[in-house]
């Protein structure tokens, strides 16, 4: 597993949020230099971390249908009909879960009328449910990275440790800060509120 730090995180969640945010801008919020930034990003790129920049359309503004896809097939030909989805135009993202009952759930979007007709468009051998649920309402969460996973290595910005578990992130002038706990988020806060007394 790859091991990201502070900054790894800082990055990602900038570019995240925009990512066609300039490495100069995101050095400046990060506290760091342009080069750093550029060698992070480089490296996560060439470790795979990160895949691809992208942008998030709004399919509704559009006219797209965005609908649910719920297969239910003999474990044997799962294989076989995840490939077929997968070289749909209208499947979006595509999971297999591990469930007893073998389904394909599936987020797919387009026309409605085209939707409807996936269920023609595959082989049904061994099908023995499939339904398309529209989408009323969408409840996108925010991909970004949650900070209590292992491959993460955050140190607390007020006592420098390591943060065991859930890391509190905080905004502060824009800068993202972590801590190990809300007791060194406060010290922090006290301290850096003094020293913007002083200046
Ligand atoms: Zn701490």
């Amino acid at each position: 597993m790859i091991q990201l730090d502070n900054l790894d995180v800082k990055i990602l969640t900038h570019l995240q949020s925009n990512s066609r945010e300039s490495f100069q801008e995101i050095a400046k919020r990060c506290l760091t230099s342009v080069p750093t930034v550029k060698s992070r990003v480089d490296r996560m790129i060439e470790l795979g971390v990160i895949n691809k920049f992208t942008i998030d359309i709004d399919n509704s503004k559009l006219g797209i249908t965005e609908a649910i896809l719920l297969v239910n097939a003999k474990p044997g030909a799962v294989s076989r009909i995840t490939d077929e989805l997968r070289g749909l135009e209208e499947v979006k993202e595509l999971y297999v879960t591990s469930d007893s009952d073998t389904a394909i759930v599936s987020r797919v979007a387009g026309d409605m009328q085209r939707i409807l007709t996936i269920q023609d468009r595959i082989n049904l051998t061994d099908v023995n449910n499939i339904r398309v649920l529209s989408v009323k309402n969408a409840f996108r969460k925010d991909s970004t990275i949650p900070l209590a996973s292992t491959g993460i290595t955050l140190t607390c910005a007020y006592c420098d440790r390591k943060v065991a578990g859930e890391a509190v992130r905080k905004k502060i002038d824009e800068k993202d800060y972590y801590f190990c706990c809300t007791t060194c988020q406060g010290e922090f806060e006290k301290k850096y509120n003094k020293l913007l007394a002083k200046a």
